[in-house]
C-alpha cells in the first residue's frame, strides 16, 4: 500500500489526532494515532495486516505463532494470525513485568512473529523480545502498522512497518507545546492538567 493511501486511510477513520499527546513511552507530541479506531474495520484491518504477512512470507520465513504485547498489539496479532493461519497470543504486565499469561506458552522450537500497533520508543516491544528470548524460541522479526522511532528503534531483530510515521515527539521537558500551557491529553482518557 502506499503511504498516501495508509494517511488517507487513517485521517477518514479519526485515528490520526491533533493536538498535545502524553503518549505510552511518556514523551509528548502533537499528533497520535490511534490504531484501533483504523482496526476496528475488518477491511482496513485486512489489508493493513496483510501487508506485515506479505513481507515476512516474501522474507521466505515460516511463522508458528504471533505475539504482541497487550493492549494496542492484540488486534494486529489476531489478525496476522488469521491470515497465516497459526495462534495468536499476547503478552501482558504482571507487577510490571511483561509474561504471558491465560495459559499461553511458547515452545522453544518455535519461530516467532512479534507484532505491535504502534512503535514510539519501541519499549513494550523489547520486553516481548526478550520475554520470546528467555524462553528460547527463534523471533522471525517485528511486525507493526506505524513506526514513529524515526529510525531511533535498537532492537537486534528485523523491524517492518506498514508505515513509516515521521511525525514528531518531545521529551517533556523539550515539549515546545508544554511552553504554549496548551493542555496535555492522555488518550483514551480525560485531559491530565
Ligand atoms: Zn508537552
Amino acid at each position: 500500500m502506499e503511504n498516501k493511501e495508509i494517511l488517507r486511510i487513517f485521517e477518514t477513520t479519526g485515528a490520526l489526532q491533533n493536538g498535545h499527546f502524553l503518549l505510552t513511552s511518556g514523551l509528548h507530541s502533537p499528533s497520535y494515532f490511534q490504531c484501533a479506531l483504523v482496526l476496528q474495520y475488518p477491511e482496513y484491518r485486512e489489508q493493513l495486516c496483510r501487508e506485515i504477512v506479505d513481507f515476512y512470507q516474501t522474507e521466505g520465513e515460516s511463522i508458528d505463532v504471533v505475539i504482541a504485547p497487550a493492549v494496542g498489539g492484540i488486534m494486529v496479532a489476531l489478525e496476522v494470525g488469521r491470515q497465516l493461519g497459526v495462534r495468536s497470543i499476547f503478552a501482558e504486565r504482571e507487577n510490571g513485568k511483561m509474561c504471558l499469561r491465560r495459559g499461553f506458552s511458547l515452545d522453544p522450537g518455535e519461530s516467532v512473529l512479534i507484532v505491535e500497533d504502534v512503535i514510539t520508543t519501541g519499549g513494550s516491544v523489547r520486553e516481548v523480545v526478550e520475554l520470546v528470548e528467555a524462553v528460547g524460541s527463534y523471533i522471525v522479526g517485528v511486525g507493526c502498522i506505524v513506526n514513529r522511532s524515526r529510525g531511533k528503534l535498537d532492537l537486534d531483530v528485523p523491524v517492518f512497518a506498514v508505515y513509516e510515521s515521521r511525525l514528531l515527539t518531545y521529551q517533556p521537558e523539550k515539549c515546545p507545546l508544554c511552553k504554549q500551557r496548551i493542555p496535555l491529553v492522555k488518550p483514551g482518557s480525560r485531559g491530565l492538567q
